[in-house]
């Protein structure tokens, strides 16, 4: 049976680094609706532009749209084995989306949901010093994650750049949406019983230590 893990988490803790780290050790795709928003921007798509504003604004992207974005990509076969989703879902009425999808997919579902979290003053610095590559979206920090040469990707290369969303207003305006919005999703994967809490403050090796000793489980 397909394994789906949802990463839950507020914005700066981390949630993409440990998908990549996780998704690296597990063969388990990493799936980060951000990242496809990204994507469909930089390519100019109509997705892309009706996303853009949101995103600037540190808005959630309609239901409708996120949701059917996110059952294309993991009906791929390249998701045929689950996959980690990192970013999605943010609402509740897109981990209820979730739920039929899977179902749909064979009978799968939502195998674990850890949820990291950290202090808001925490998020505010990892964000604002975030840096994160053009290419494929690694991301580092200009002190806690320096890259080896600056303003280029360790991994692959790219340049690393600051994302728009990623300065100061709209960091602030993000955390106040996830508060508003997605943090409740921690209730609704708690009452499913696959709710695992993680301490987003420890080192990037520490939490992924956590996260893999909890997919073993
Ligand atoms: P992220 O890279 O996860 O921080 O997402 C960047 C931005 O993409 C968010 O601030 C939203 O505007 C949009 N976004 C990503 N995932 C979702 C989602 N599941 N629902 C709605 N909007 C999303």
């Amino acid at each position: 049976m397909a394994k789906f893990v949802v990463l839950l988490g507020p914005p700066g803790v981390g949630k993409g680094t440990q998908a990549k780290i996780i998704s690296d050790q597990t063969g388990l795709k990493h799936v980060s609706s951000g990242d496809l928003f990204r994507e469909n921007l930089k390519n100019k798509t109509a997705l892309g532009e009706l996303a853009q504003s949101y995103m600037t604004k540190g808005d959630l992207v309609p239901d409708d749209v996120t949701i059917a974005m996110i059952k294309e990509r993991i009906t791929r076969l390249d998701c045929e084995a689950g996959a980690i989703l990192d970013g999605f879902p943010r609402t509740p009425a897109q981990a209820d989306a979730l739920a039929n999808m899977l179902n749909e997919l064979g009978g799968a579902q939502v195998n674990c949901a850890p949820w990291i979290t950290a202090p808001e003053a925490i998020l505010i610095e990892r964000l604002s010093g975030r840096w994160t590559c053009r290419a494929n979206g690694h991301v580092f920090h200009e002190t806690n994650n320096p890259p080896k040469s600056k303003s280029v990707c360790d991994f692959d290369g790219s340049e690393l750049y600051q994302r728009d969303d990623d300065k100061s207003d709209t960091v602030v305006r993000r955390i106040q949406v996830y508060l508003g919005q997605t943090a409740v999703l921690a209730d609704y994967y708690r009452a499913r019983k696959t709710l695992v809490e993680i301490d987003g403050t420890q080192s990037i090796e520490n939490v992924s230590a956590a996260l893999l000793a909890t997919l073993k489980q």
